[in-house]
């Protein structure tokens, strides 16, 4: 019999393969370290920097040569935390506290690391392991470890803490499944794994030490389950679940380059959500038709200063760029409340999800906004861009961050910078308030967006995060399905259009009440995009229509969940 575990499946899909540990253990190897003069350890550690940095531009090249623009990405993220000019004072000076390189480099990354742990936000608290990640790297280098060798057939990464660098460093082809053994879904581990579908589970604990290096396991995203050194016939138990899984697989392939169309030829845009360019390459894979929702406060993220507009507009071109002539939203900074940035201070606040936060900064800031705005109005020369603002609750909001757009472009015509002229400009409606107002707001915008994560949550007074009052958590609720109708209506009335960037728009129910209402354009996360798709194709609007109807008649959310559940 195999040893049972069980974690929280994240990622649906089985994955077979050999256990491949993550997050080497450096104590014996610092134990045996022999360091020399404190001016010589200073002049190893220093060489070392420079060498891992080249090292990591090497593998960068490597990978953007094959394409593989999201390992890329990461790596180039690690090159910044190694070249980032304030660490290199640190390590001495952990040096003169130690006297050993190694040890240095890992003290400092690791205080760099506990500043992002101490932030109040999921994503914030994970980059610490992308920090300690980074000193890791360049600590082995010192010791001259070696990175472990992946031999043949496919690996079931598996780690207390996954490091990024694991992930983004093994060739896509050879990561069968992910096993995380701390809770969270957005480390950047399961990050990686999300835009690549790789079967995942979290949270698993402590049990990971119950595994070893080669052991055969197989995974059930969907489950949580792992079967370690499972027998001849456990495996057996799962070959019909991976049949199904591959062909499944192959009829997903199929949709790839066939529209979202209901069978009496009503189209919706199927797009994705990114949190950099590198993610559109993945969305592409997916059949995306453009970008709904580049949540650009991942640019400003793990930066130690506010990104200066150059270094934006090439993030931004890059992604509107690999749209290929389909439209690429980009939300300016979301930044506050669940995202603070350690160079913006907004200070403590009661209530941070109701404070000093996206928007609300954004006018305050010209100094933030104004060469934000410039550099994706710049970036729409390079194919069709659109620009959303978040967190709106009135129209002098949306009007002020118009005239601000207007200001932008002033001064690009005064510095003589091309910029795109045709650049649309909408809101995210994920605050009540704007949904209520969407009838006036609509004579002002090109289009709305619904981002469902928030307006769930402001409308029924749940914190999107709480797991004690998650069954709250329904964005099936009739009070938002009313606030999502009027919006949608509200567009149309007007010759405008909206779409929803929140996670309900994943949901291939949702999808169907969403396109009888009215909606156009439906953004996700790019692996979620065939299903819907799939769901989509295979209904009439009539019958969506009807199933709508009768949705709207009814009194509780948990109803009408259950209902549609019944009809898919
Ligand atoms: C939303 O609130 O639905 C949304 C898409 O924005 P975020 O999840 O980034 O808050
Ligand atoms: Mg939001």
């Amino acid at each position: 019999m195999a040893e049972k575990m069980k974690g929280k499946g994240v990622i649906a899909g089985i994955a077979v393969g050999k256990i491949m540990l993550a997050g080497q253990n450096l104590d014996g190897y610092l134990k045996d370290y022999k360091p020399k003069k404190k001016a010589d350890e200073k002049k190893i550690a220093a060489d070392a920097l420079i060498k891992v940095a080249e090292n990591l531009q090497k593998s960068i090249d490597d990978f953007n040569k094959k394409d593989l623009k999201e390992q890329a990405a990461i790596l180039e993220a690690h090159r910044q935390f190694v070249e980032d000019p304030s660490m290199s004072g640190e390590i001495e000076e952990q040096i003169d506290k130690t006297g050993s390189a190694p040890r240095a480099v890992l003290n400092a990354y690791e205080e760099k690391a506990q500043l992002f742990e101490s932030m109040d936000n999921e994503y914030f608290q994970q980059r610490a392991v992308d920090m300690r990640d980074v000193g890791k790297r360049i600590a082995k280098f010192i010791l001259g470890i070696k990175e472990p060798e992946i031999g043949e057939g496919k690996v079931v990464v598996a780690g207390l803490e996954i490091e990024p660098s694991v992930i983004a460093g093994l060739p896509s082809e050879k990561i069968a499944g992910v096993i995380l053994g701390q809770g969270s879904t957005t480390s950047h581990a399961i990050i990686i794994a999300k835009t690549r579908a790789i079967p995942s589970i979290v949270g698993v604990g402590d049990a990971i030490e119950k595994m070893a290096d080669g052991d055969p396991v197989i995974i059930d995203g969907e489950t949580g389950d792992i079967l370690i050194r499972p027998t001849d016939e456990e495996r057996a138990s799962y070959d019909v679940k991976i049949k199904k899984q591959e062909e499944l697989k192959a009829h997903y392939a199929e949709l790839k380059e066939l529209p979202a169309i209901t069978t009496d030829g009503v189209k919706v845009e199927l797009v994705a959500n990114i949190g950099s360019p590198a993610d559109v390459d993945a969305a592409n894979n997916y059949g995306a038709e453009g970008v709904g929702l580049f949540r650009s406060e991942f640019v400003f993220i793990g930066k130690t200063d506010i990104p200066r507009e150059e270094d934006q507009f090439k993030e931004y071109k890059a992604a509107v760029e690999k749209c290929n002539g389909h439209l690429c939203v980009i939300r300016t900074m979301d930044i506050g409340g669940d995202k603070p940035l350690p160079y913006i201070q907004v200070g403590q606040e009661e209530n941070p999800f109701l404070g000093y936060r996206a928007i609300r900064i954004s006018l305050q800031r010209r100094d933030l906004f104004i060469p934000q705005l410039k550099a994706i109005l710049r970036a729409g020369k390079f194919g069709k861009a659109g620009i959303m603002f978040p967190m709106v609750i009135n129209v002098e909001e949306f009007k002020a961050a118009q005239k601000m757009v207007e200001d932008a472009k002033a001064e690009l015509v005064h510095e003589g910078k091309d910029y795109a002229d045709n650049v649309q400009l909408g809101i995210m409606v994920e605050t009540p308030a704007a949904a209520v107002m969407t009838p006036v707001l609509a004579k002002y915008v090109d289009f709305f967006s619904i981002g469902t994560n928030d307006l769930v949550q402001y409308t029924l007074a749940v914190d999107r995060g709480n797991a004690q009052i998650a069954y709250l958590y329904n964005h099936f609720n009739p009070a938002v399905l009313r606030l999502i109708k009027r919006t949608i209506e509200s567009a149309n009335k007007e010759g405008k259009w909206a779409g929803m960037c929140g996670e309900m728009a994943s949901d291939p129910n949702a999808a169907i009440l969403l396109m009888a209402m009215g909606i156009k354009e439906l953004s996700m996360s790019a692996p979620s995009i065939p299903k819907v798709k799939e769901r989509i194709r295979n209904i009439s609007s009539s019958k969506a229509k009807e199933i709508l109807d009768k949705v709207m008649e009814m009194e509780d959310g948990n109803e009408i969940k259950s209902y549609l559940s019944t009809i898919s």
